[in-house]
């Protein structure tokens, strides 16, 4: 049952193949626990996806089982803002969750945006 492998690699995810390299990926950081790329259809100037090394199907599953990973998302995901420069400006992190919030892969992942404006409320 796939609940049983929370947190284990997943033959089946793209985003699991990517942290083991057999899937190529710009990169632009690692940590000991975080791999961010850049993504493969940017929405924005900077578009880059913050994922935990380990496999849980959104952000808030991975908040509830490993909570310090979850900071880490976080923090390399301001990291990037900045490396990018697009801090100045303002940046976005969203964690579409759910098919109907646009989520089509399903291993956790940070989206950091910048480079240009957003309006709010996001659409
Ligand atoms: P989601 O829609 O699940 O929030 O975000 C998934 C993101 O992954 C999308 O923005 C999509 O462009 C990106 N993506 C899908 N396949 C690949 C890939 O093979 N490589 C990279 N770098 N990004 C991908
Ligand atoms: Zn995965």
């Amino acid at each position: 049952e796939a609940g049983s492998m929370a947190g284990e690699a997943q033959a089946d995810c793209l985003f699991c193949k990517i942290v083991a390299g057999e899937v190529p990926a710009t990169v632009v950081r690692e940590s000991e626990t975080t791999v961010a790329f850049r993504d493969i259809n940017p929405q924005a100037p900077t578009h880059v996806l913050v994922i935990p090394r380990v496999h849980y199907p959104d952000a808030g599953s991975l908040a509830a089982a490993e909570p310090g990973i979850a900071a880490d998302v976080l923090r390399e995901a301001a990291a990037v803002a900045n490396q990018e420069k697009a801090d100045g400006t303002g940046y976005r992190i969203v964690f579409n969750t759910g098919a109907g919030a646009g989520q089509t892969v399903f291993h956790a992942h940070a989206h950091v945006l910048g480079g240009r404006g957003f309006n709010w409320p996001p659409g």
